[in-house]
């Protein structure tokens, strides 16, 4: 809209109605507001400050049109077309700004009918001018209650929009919820048993590789809900849990399948390799240690068992009692180890 005002006053510079002198600080006003609203627009394209760095240069453009008598129509109109398009946006802002030109315009026309005398142009002329004016009142008149009736009705849309969006929202939110109320265990973050078997079978399914299942059990787990509290208990799994997440990142699933047990399935992984980051995970559990108060710090140990196979043909089930048997006889060994199943 600017622009197009601005080549409004250039045109009539190069008709020479307008001097350069007049013609430059319009322009300068216009260019000024665009390239502060750009830079309001680069810092945050959501801020008001860029709609009214705009239109106040709009609007004091459009206030030497109408103070200076040149007003054409095109002047007279686009600046309320063009808070149509902003006016749904931020109301206040732009009623005030409407009724102002709405003001300044009929005080325009009042003042060009004051002004004419009948007997010095003559009785046609100035029927024509009346004519004239009269349609431009009319026309303005139309277009501004067309523009509040489009406002209104804008802003019904919107905030149908609005409420339809909202609606989607929450119901998204609630569905993610419910989706991760059913697959994550609440104490710990981690996949319950239920989400975990479900995704370890989808990839059983899926893949002919080397595939290695875990199975890891706090050692004495009894004994510190014993010494310690049920809640010491609790921040002990916690951390648990985020160790096993942490050595496992991106490598596996993982998941919490029993009071104190988690799982880890890894997918293309050797025996070795599936060995040694099994032996790394409970040498980090063996040195980290638990606070549960200013206090007091505890340690905790965990056995596991690995159940390998080098090309997948196993069931769940299967791999799982593996691996449970392995973790058998590390406990039965001295727990705070980790032992293989023999091959599969
Ligand atoms: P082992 O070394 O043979 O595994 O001995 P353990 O004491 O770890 O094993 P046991 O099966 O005897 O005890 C497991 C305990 O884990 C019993 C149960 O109360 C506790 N437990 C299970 N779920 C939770 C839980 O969510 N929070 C807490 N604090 N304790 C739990
Ligand atoms: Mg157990
Ligand atoms: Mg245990």
């Amino acid at each position: 809209m600017i622009f197009i005002l601005s080549a409004g006053f250039m045109i009539e510079y190069f008709k020479g109605t307008r001097a350069l002198s007049f013609v430059l600080p319009i322009l300068s006003v216009g260019f000024f507001s665009v390239a502060l609203g750009t830079v309001f627009f680069l810092k945050n394209p959501l801020t008001r400050c860029v709609r009214y760095a705009a239109f106040s240069g709009f609007f004091i453009m459009y206030l030497f049109t109408l103070l200076t008598s040149t007003t054409s129509v095109t002047f007279t109109f686009v600046f309320p077309l063009a808070t149509l398009f902003c006016m749904y946006l931020d109301r206040w802002f732009m009623t005030i700004v409407c009724s102002c030109v709405f003001t300044l315009n009929g005080v325009y026309i009042a003042a060009k009918l004051s002004s004419v005398e009948k007997l010095e142009i003559g009785e046609a002329a100035y029927n024509q001018f009346t004519t004239t004016m009269l349609i431009h009142s009319f026309v303005l008149l139309l277009f501004m209650s067309s523009l509040i009736a489009v406002v209104y009705v804008f802003n019904r849309l919107k905030k149908a929009m609005d409420h339809k969006i909202q609606e989607a929202i929450d119901a998204r939110l609630t569905e993610q919820k419910l989706f991760a109320q059913a697959t994550i265990d609440g104490l710990t973050g981690a996949y319950n048993r239920r989400h975990f078997v479900d995704k370890v079978r989808e990839q059983l399914n899926d893949t002919s590789a080397a595939t290695s299942l875990l199975l890891l059990d706090i050692d004495d787990f009894k004994q510190v809900n014993d010494e310690h509290g049920h809640l010491a208990g609790d921040q002990v799994l916690i951390e648990f849990s985020s160790i096993v997440k942490q050595v496992y990142a991106g490598q596996g699933i993982a998941g919490r399948v029993g009071g104190e047990e988690f799982a880890v399935f890894l997918l293309d992984k050797s025996e070795e390799e599936s060995q040694a980051i099994a032996e790394r995970l409970r040498e980090t559990i063996e040195n980290s240690k638990v606070r549960l108060n200013e206090e007091k710090e505890i340690t905790v140990t965990v056995s596991g068992g690995i159940a390998y196979t080098k090309s997948n043909g196993m069931t769940f089930e299967e791999l799982y009692q593996q691996a449970d048997k392995a973790l058998y006889t590390s406990k039965k060994n001295g727990k705070n180890k980790i032992t293989l199943a023999e091959s599969l």
